[in-house]
Parts: C-alpha cells; structure tokens; sequence
C-alpha cells in the first residue's frame, strides 16, 4: 500500500467511516457525469465509504420515521463534512478532489430528482456491498442501512477490492412488497417522484413552490437545493428500507 492510500484510509477509518473501498473512475464514468459532462475530466479514482444507521431507528414503534429523519440528517452532515475534509486533505497533498455529497446538490429531470453523482453504483464498484433488487446499496454487514458519500480525485488511489458476493436471495422481495405506493417495480425501477410524494413532507418547498411567480423568479431546482437539503424535510416513510431482513445479519 502506498503512503498515500495508507494515509487517506486512515484519516477516512479513524473518522469513524465503516467500510471504505476504491474504484478507478474510468469504470464509474457514467455515474460521474452530469448531461454528458464529467464531473472531473483527469480523475483517476473514487474513494466511497460508509456509515450505518443504528438498527433501532428501523425497530422502534415509537417515533417511527421521526427518530428515522434526524438520524439520516445528522449523518448526512456527518457524512459531507468527511468528503469535504477528505477532500481537501488529498488536495494538500497535491490532488485535485471534488467531494461526492450524500444528497444535495440535486438537479431535475422530471420525474427523476438526481444527485450530482449517482453513488450506489460507485459504492457497487468500489466493493461496499451489492446492487440490491430495490436498486439501494446491500450490504453484508448492514443491509440497506449503509449511507455513502465519496471523493473523485486526480490521485491514484487503489484499496485491495472487497470480495463481494453479496445479493438478494431470489425468492425475496420484501422490500419491493412493502412499498405502500408501489414506487419500486420488480426490475428495481424506482418511480422518484412516487416515491418522494409519499415518503418526504417539506412544508417550506411545497409552499414556494406552488408560487408561480417564486417558480418563475428561482426556479424549481435552486429552490429544492436551498429548501429540501437537510432538516427541512421531514421523512414519513421508509418501510422499503426496513423491510430487509438483512439488516440484522449479525444477531
Ligand atoms: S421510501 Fe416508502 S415510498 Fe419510497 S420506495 Fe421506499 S417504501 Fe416506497
Ligand atoms: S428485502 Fe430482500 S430483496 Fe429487498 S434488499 Fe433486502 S434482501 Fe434484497
């Protein structure tokens, strides 16, 4: 392992990441790009990681998707100021970084709300865990409780890949059955914006919104970036999630 690779998994594993893995970015492109414009035209690397959410969020009757919209927002923050940090850290170095924020910025191409990177494939890549049939990160040791963020950077940076084998069993499909919209089709098409309908309330952006004259003047996607990023929503479902059984894989 070089110097390099040692100190960024390092800085990365005493911050508290879970899992961290690797991928050249000419593997990813396609999820590095925005309407045919790559997010970093030298890239040479992704680094992505991860944080679980407690299981107990998933498991408490009370509170349910209360207890679940502070914990994914703190660790939305948590997770972004590591790609910043990481980021700038590789840049010290000499690299020029861009961090991959767990959600926002996001842009429109109705009905798909999109990130500036599409990151499960990355994380797919780079060894995290496998494409679950939900289209969400499956992990071994998290289920799909695992949230990722990542950093595309000019260094070249090459962590030993995962061995991962990991995939639905075929006879399941619990979290497709549970989806109270039926948002997620069996060929792991997921319907966004049937999705967020149901599942997000943000009293601020459906208000400005709804304004003609607001829409006009900002536009839809600068007022779902200022409005909808972080506290400002409130979750109000998230059964396809906690529907997996292999969220507990350990007890
Ligand atoms: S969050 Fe809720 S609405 Fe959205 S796909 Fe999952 S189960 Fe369906
Ligand atoms: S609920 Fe079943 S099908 Fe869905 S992600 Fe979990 S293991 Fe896969």
């Amino acid at each position: 392992m070089t110097n390099l690779v040692r100190a960024i998994k390092e800085f990365l594993d005493e911050r508290g990441a879970a899992i961290i893995g690797t991928v050249p970015s000419s593997e990813v492109k396609d999820a590095l790009q925005i309407s045919g414009t790559s997010l970093m035209e030298k890239a040479q690397s992704v680094v992505c990681f991860g944080f679980p959410l407690p299981e107990g969020i998933f498991k408490t009757a009370a509170l349910r998707e209360s207890h679940y919209w502070r914990a994914a927002n703190m660790l939305y923050r948590r997770i972004d100021f590591l790609t910043l940090d990481a980021a700038n850290f590789l840049e010290i170095k000499g690299h020029l970084s861009l961090p991959l924020f767990t959600c926002f910025p996001q842009y429109t191409e109705r009905p798909r709300f999109i990130g500036a990177a599409q990151l499960v494939p990355v994380a797919v890549a780079a060894g995290l865990g496998g494409l679950a049939k939900c289209g969400l990160l499956l992990s071994d040791d998290f289920g799909l409780r695992l949230l990722i963020g990542g950093i595309i950077t000019t260094a070249n940076i090459s962590l030993k890949r995962q061995e991962t084998s990991v995939e639905c069993p075929k006879d399941c499909w619990k979290c497709i059955d549970a989806c109270p919209v039926k948002a997620i089709s069996r060929t792991g098409k997921v319907d966004h914006e049937s999705c967020l309908r149901h599942s997000t309330r943000n009293p601020l952006f459906t208000e400005y919104s709804r304004d003609k004259a607001l829409r006009e003047k900002y536009g839809f996607d600068l007022l779902l970036n200022v409005l909808g990023a972080e506290d400002h929503s409130m979750y109000t479902c998230i059964e396809c999630v906690r529907a997996c059984p292999k969220n507990s894989p350990k007890r």
